[in-house]
């Protein structure tokens, strides 16, 4: 092929790489461990960190605040109670309907898809802090685990392999493949609901940049306290458990993630819905769940074993 021919074919592919995510490789090769970063391909995501910078220009309105609080609350359930409990690790069951609608509310987040995440959440309990996890902070140091590999050739292809389960529902794949769709429309909704309170609700002070701006600036604060899990909650924190990789339990870290921070818990017991053992390790997403399930929305908790419930150690059942 001509260099000519290859040219604009290279640049299709990295747009449409922007918005159709790894099922399909649609951009590179597949790259399997290969740690350089794509810097092209991680444009959008460092687009988002940039437009962080734009809120003195734009400014603030209790509205706007309001939105992006909701918005990060919303969507990090999405991420721990959808793309986590749910997708990686089977931890509770839901209908196909309610098993979509968590799908588009973590995808929402810009965290890629529900095969892609589920995927390399269950490579990293497979392989917890040992040469082959994504991401461990023991491994490659704290700043790969946190948003390193997140850029990474090889970490871009979403290993179907690992979630035949999920890649039987052809609504999961497609929201998989076009990962940035959800994304992009919810940017719209925010410009286009600030632009209507500009027109029809001068007072509340808001536009639809600013609406955008503090949409963007949800998203950034949602990607780092999400990836403070693979990052902080390998490193700092206490260790009930004598699990065999790094994970700790940190209140400070469950509270900003709704309850993952109870990771040094999670490693011991993965598939339990709920993550703090005890009655004072508060864990939102469990409890919104239970909520959840007392209106026959979600079913079949997987419950944490009772003898960990009660302080005993595995040794202890003995
Ligand atoms: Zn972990
Ligand atoms: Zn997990």
């Amino acid at each position: 092929m001509a260099a000519s021919d290859a040219q604009p074919s290279r640049l299709t592919a990295l747009l449409r790489s922007w918005f159709a995510g790894g099922t399909d490789r649609p951009y590179g090769e597949d790259g399997a461990g290969d740690e350089r970063i794509e810097w092209l391909r991680i444009t959008p995501f460092l687009l988002l960190h940039a437009a962080c910078l734009l809120v003195p220009w734009v400014g603030w309105s209790p509205v706007a605040v309001w939105t992006a609080v909701a918005l990060y609350l919303v969507r990090m359930f999405g991420i721990t109670a959808g793309y986590h409990r749910y997708f990686s690790h089977r931890a509770f069951r839901t209908s196909r309907a309610g098993q979509f609608a968590l799908a588009v509310l973590a995808n929402a987040s810009a965290q890629r898809g529900p095969l892609w995440w589920a995927a390399h959440h269950r490579r990293h309990h497979r392989d917890s802090d040992s040469p082959a996890d994504p991401h461990s902070p023991g491994r490659r140091g704290l700043f790969w685990s946190h948003v390193g590999w997140f850029g990474t050739r090889g970490n871009f292809r979403t290993a179907t392999e690992l979630v035949p389960d999920l890649a039987r529902h052809r609504e999961l794949v497609l929201l998989d493949r076009y990962d940035g769709l959800v994304p992009v429309l919810l940017g719209a909704l925010l410009y286009a609901s600030g632009a209507l309170l500009a027109a029809y609700a001068p007072d509340l002070g808001t536009s639809g940049a600013q609406m955008l701006v503090w949409g963007c600036l949800s998203t950034v604060v949602l990607y780092h306290a999400t990836f403070t899990i693979n990052s902080l909650a390998h490193r700092w924190g206490t260790r009930r458990w004598a699990t065999p990789d790094d994970s700790r339990n940190n209140a400070l870290l469950a509270l900003l993630t709704l309850g993952e921070g109870w990771h040094n818990n999670h490693h011991h017991h993965p598939h339990s819905v709920r993550q703090g053992f005890r009655w004072w390790e508060l864990d939102v997403t469990w409890l919104v769940l239970r909520g959840l399930a007392a209106f026959g929305l979600v079913w079949d908790l997987r419950p944490v074993p009772r003898a960990l419930l009660r302080g005993r150690r595995e040794g202890d059942d003995a």
